[in-house]
């Protein structure tokens, strides 16, 4: 069945276009003059490429995937689950979101994953000889990318040639390494390895100018995941960790031009210090990104094209002809003012209505 959503406003890289209609048969997204077999009226209306959260949890399966796509989350790109089988049964879930994953992470033999109830052995990299093989262990889990845990200083934290060592073995896969750094000594560790993305954002210090500049010049990308930030920060404010450093970091990356993914680290693990909901935190994260400098057009780029363009999601991220039909409909305008995602009228996922 061919769908057009009539008279609805996009998104372009500066603000709204002029209404205009978006045509989908089932899963693909046809060009605008296509004839439809059914007609929602989107007068009124801006619609969006399916949002993606990207650092998410997938932690109790199928419930995790339905609140996102209620909140109009599309894809979630998952930073650690496992087992392999879990992570792979999720991937085929219909009428829910869609998941990509690191599978299990790297972590250091004596930081607080290792020590994470149920955290898998295979998972702590102690030495650069373990390196390649873990990376071949997640290759053989079908792992969409590399996420590992950085941390200033061993043994906390896995030490700089252990780190260097993974980032090489994923590269040459051709995947993706995405470093979990929540200080600035761990976001060092993290840029001297040359990792693609970072995510998380320090609560100790703002990142000093030094280390902003080598971010610029590597092209590393930053899912500050401020959401996740703000809720540690409050419950560590005893250790001295503050939320501000966290934005401040996130201002002078987007000041240095640095590109930025909304990510929130929603997980609904019983262990995690804080649990940002699946699917509603993505829209709080939109507004910290605001009050971190971004524009709405550029929040909305972070959490739709951006995030596809970084990960080599090809099919989506973007509303054209050819890509998936993954579409949120939302009332008011939230190039003006974000916090209009939250207005949601519909969203399909894959052509398929299920809000
Ligand atoms: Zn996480």
């Amino acid at each position: 069945m061919t769908t057009a959503i009539e008279d609805v406003r996009l998104c372009t890289g500066s603000g709204l276009g002029e209404p205009r209609r978006v045509v989908f048969d089932g899963a693909t997204l046809l060009a605008d003059s296509a004839a439809a077999d059914e007609v929602v009226d989107g007068a009124g209306a801006v619609v969006l490429p399916g949002l993606i959260d990207a650092h998410m949890h997938m932690v109790l399966g199928r419930v995790d995937l339905e609140n996102l796509v209620y909140w109009g989350v599309t894809t979630g790109l998952d930073m650690a689950a496992w087992p392999a089988e879990f992570v792979n049964a999720m991937r085929h879930e219909k009428g829910v979101a869609q998941i990509v994953s690191a599978t299990i992470p790297a972590v250091g033999p004596g930081g607080n994953h290792a020590k994470m109830p149920g955290f898998p052995a295979d998972g702590i990299v102690t030495t650069p000889q373990q390196a390649r093989a873990f990376v071949e262990r997640r290759v053989a889990d079908g792992a969409d990318y590399i996420k590992i845990v950085t941390e200033a200083a061993p043994p906390a934290g896995m030490d700089q040639p252990t780190v260097n060592a993974i980032v090489a073995a994923a590269h040459e896969h051709g995947l993706l390494v995405v470093a979990h750094s929540v200080t600035t000594g761990a976001f060092r560790v993290a840029i001297e390895a040359g990792v693609d993305v970072s995510t998380h954002a320090p609560l100790d210090a703002v990142l000093d100018d030094e280390s902003v500049a080598r971010m610029r010049e590597t092209g590393m990308v930053s899912t500050p995941t401020l959401t996740m930030m703000e809720g540690t920060a409050e419950l560590f404010a005893a250790r001295g960790l503050r939320y501000e450093n966290a934005r401040d970091s996130v201002t002078k990356f987007h000041e240095a031009g640095i590109r930025i993914l909304a990510g929130t680290d929603a997980n609904s693990a019983p262990g995690a210090p804080f649990g940002p909901e699946h699917g509603e935190s993505l829209h709080h994260e939109f507004e910290l990104l605001i009050q971190a400098g971004l524009s709405p057009v550029e929040v909305l780029a972070a959490a739709t094209s951006l995030s596809a363009d970084t990960f080599s999601l090809k099919d989506r991220g973007v509303i054209e002809p050819g890509r998936r039909a993954d579409l949120v409909l939302v009332g008011g305008d939230p190039t003006s003012d974000v916090t209009a995602t939250r207005n949601i009228r519909g969203v399909w996922i894959g052509g398929e209505r299920i809000r």
